[in-house]
């Protein structure tokens, strides 16, 4: 039975409800409607103009209705008069095709024709800054191997525990936090769940760790590289399938641990890897931690070839244990709705025909990378990875044509602007306009 938002607000004292969406380029956009008028807003959604967010339509559109997803509610730990729903966006009466969450369900659907459902798990990094975005908030944490240290960690602890306390209240299983290998960068890391709920926690977990952030009179940002000499934002994922019980990606006989279907399904991940990147890595920005020089830290703990291995954190994919494997393309831009139908997409065809990873490689990427000049590259700036999304037949079949064509319409609308006033310089230092467009991605 679908849950009456109008008596849950009652029961749990919930004043306002954000009736939210996340549009293709992942901003998250909400109506705050009063408990009072919930009722209607649960059977009709709340009205907004397609055309005032990253959405490919036109003023002249028809008003565009986000309908909210009640089981998504989050009652904000913090302020809990105020109820958080992730909605699903329609339009004359039709799903708007575009919408990245509507992208995932119609992914999730294809999959659960065989019975499957695929759970993942995200880490996002972040780092806490000043308030202009210029330089790190903690002027103490200097260390060149930041990873780990305990005391920069405490300073934050006040911010981290409050992030921590909500993600236990909420269900979450929070189970580890710490300070990641760029100074100022921070980790915090939460059970996995099937990937519908992953991606709207994904999206409430930026929110709250943002809003909490400027509560404690700190910048949180996700942007992937905020500061050329230290180690970008990653948000690797996690991924298996399961059918009722049992994970399908689990064989005890194979190496790693990995059954065929997983080798087929990541096999479709390095097939569209190049193309995807444009979802995974969906900013100018992006790209500095693609392919980017050795860091402070001494490495950049990002891909920049396309491959495969065991527990080795060189490569793109890496099979830490068995019965899933990690996705370590993404950065903290990706849009938690596409991150994860773009990896389902992928992977779905991967196994509908059956496809072979080749051999996994065991080399140190990093150092090693010019043994391998065969090697698939990842593209070297976001127009590279547009084109390849552009001439990707899969990915089309799998969105549509027109959703992946809005996407790369906007995207290349937004590289314009860059252009105008600036150059892409990987060696150069990060301009205003990536700071100005990116931090708060
Ligand atoms: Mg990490």
């Amino acid at each position: 039975m679908t849950k009456n938002l109008s008596s849950i607000a009652k029961a749990k004292k919930i004043k306002y409800f954000l009736i939210s969406f996340v549009d293709l380029f992942g901003v998250l956009r909400s109506k705050l409607v009063p408990a009072s008028a919930i009722s209607g807003m649960q059977k009709d959604g709340a009205g907004f103009a397609g055309f005032a967010t990253w959405l490919d339509m036109t003023p002249a559109d028809s008003d565009m209705f986000a309908i909210p997803d009640p089981d998504s509610l989050i009652q904000l730990p913090w302020n809990k008069e105020v109820g958080w729903l992730a909605s699903d966006l329609w339009m004359d009466g039709k799903q708007v095709e575009a919408s990245p969450r509507v992208m995932l369900k119609k992914q999730i659907g294809i999959l659960s024709r065989d019975k499957l459902i695929m759970k993942s798990g995200v880490e996002c990094e972040y780092f806490l800054v000043s308030a202009d975005g210029a330089s790190i908030a903690d002027q103490r944490d200097v260390q060149s191997k930041p990873c780990y240290d305990q005391s920069a960690l405490m300073r934050r602890y006040d911010l981290i525990k409050e992030i921590c306390d909500c993600m236990i209240e909420l269900g979450w299983g929070p189970y580890q936090n710490d300070h990641e290998d760029a100074n100022g960068q921070f980790e915090m890391n939460w059970d996995y769940s099937d990937c519908l709920t992953t991606a709207d926690r994904h999206v409430f977990f930026k929110f709250m760790v943002k809003s909490l952030s400027e509560k404690h009179g700190l910048r949180a940002t996700f942007m992937p590289k905020p500061f050329e000499n230290l180690t970008g934002n990653g948000c690797h994922a996690h991924i298996s399938l399961w059918n009722e019980k049992n994970n399908k990606f689990l064989e005890s006989g194979d190496r790693y641990g990995l059954s065929k279907l997983a080798y087929n399904f990541l096999g479709g991940l390095m097939k569209n890897a190049a193309s995807l990147s444009a979802f995974f890595n969906p900013t100018v920005n992006s790209f500095r931690r693609i392919n980017a020089p050795p860091t402070k830290s001494g490495a950049s703990w990002s891909p920049s070839s396309i491959s495969y291995t065991g527990n080795n954190r060189t490569h793109m994919i890496r099979i830490p244990d068995p019965g899933r494997f990690e996705l370590r393309l993404m950065d903290g831009s990706s849009n938690p709705y596409l991150l994860q139908a773009g990896i389902l997409a992928a992977g779905i065809h991967g196994m509908s025909v059956k496809l072979d990873p080749g051999e996994p490689l065991t080399c140190n990427m990093y150092t090693d990378y010019k043994n391998y000049p065969d090697l698939d590259k990842l593209p070297d700036d976001l127009e590279e990875a547009l084109e390849k999304l552009e001439e990707n037949k899969i990915l089309k079949d799998a969105f549509g044509e027109s959703v992946i064509n809005s996407y790369i319409k906007l995207k290349k609308e937004e590289i314009r602007s860059f252009f105008q006033n600036e150059n892409f310089d990987k060696k150069g230092p990060i301009t205003d306009w990536e700071k100005l467009n990116t931090l708060d991605c």
